[in-house]
């Protein structure tokens, strides 16, 4: 078992139990051509116009019960021809991994140009008590690098790449139809409003801080629906967005992110 996967699966829950520290949609729709997925404590997002519906982000390595999940939002995996991935974490790429079930199969996947590293190897994810953690995941080497601004037109459906390195270094969040933001992990959003990712799991915390002041001056002037997050779910209440982007979100059990949230996301 490799060993991101192996604390992915196996670790995090138990050390993140009670504290409520990410808040995710139920697998369903929301108008707007929106809809997700949720596994356990993350969500993939999907837009449809018309006939044609794209994916962002893949979840977890083999999870189970997801074609249940699937019926639920009338969403045929096979027919999706368009994944963007936000970042290549084993949260959010984990479903398109080469070692597992390809949920995507048949679809482009675009990735920003500096989250490849991590898929070959050439750089370390995290280093923790001073050791340097790779990110395992091994996708399709056909995929799409983005570069920010990139501005990529499906059927009628535009998707513009935001580079906001931070999380990641080549995290990106996507602006769809000028009205959805699909923001990943840069942010966690609780009732107060957007706060700076979890910094246990950033890579660079000031570095995220620095690109969510450029993400809000780009978002500024448009008229978002929905922001569709990686852990905080969907936020419809832009006005507060940003507006504790220079603090790092911080949960315990005494002090926990959103009172709302579940306190186990594998019940
Ligand atoms: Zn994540």
């Amino acid at each position: 078992m490799k060993l991101m996967y192996f604390f992915d699966n196996h670790i995090k829950h138990h050390i993140m139990k009670g504290k409520k520290y990410c808040h995710p949609a139920n697998t369903g729709t929301f108008g707007s051509g929106l809809s997700c997925i949720r596994e356990y404590d993350v969500n993939m997002w999907f837009y449809t116009k018309g006939a044609t519906t794209i994916a962002f982000d893949s979840g977890h390595l083999n999870f189970k019960g997801l074609e249940a999940e699937f019926r639920k939002i009338h969403i045929i995996p096979t027919a999706i021809q368009h994944l963007f991935l936000t970042h290549a974490d084993v949260d959010h790429a984990g479903g398109i991994d080469i070692s597992g079930k390809n949920i995507f199969p048949n679809a482009r996947v675009y990735l920003g140009r500096d989250e490849e590293p991590y898929l070959t190897g050439e750089t370390h994810r995290m280093k923790k008590f001073g050791i340097k953690l790779k990110n395992c995941v091994k996708i399709r080497e056909d995929y799409l690098l983005l570069e920010d601004g990139d501005l990529i037109r499906i059927e009628g459906i535009s998707v513009t790449a935001i580079h906001v390195p931070g999380h990641t270094l080549g995290h990106m969040c996507y602006l769809v139809d000028d009205k959805i933001l699909v923001s990943g992990d840069c942010m966690a959003v609780n009732q107060n409003g957007g706060y700076s990712f979890f910094d246990f799991f950033t890579q660079y915390p000031e570095l995220n801080k620095k690109s969510l002041r450029k993400l809000s001056r780009i978002v500024e002037n448009k008229s978002i629906e929905a922001v569709c997050s990686g852990h905080s779910g969907i936020v419809r209440n832009i006005d507060n967005l940003f507006s504790h982007i220079d603090e790092s979100a911080t949960s315990s059990k005494k002090h926990p992110f959103d009172e709302t949230a579940p306190w186990d996301f594998r019940k």
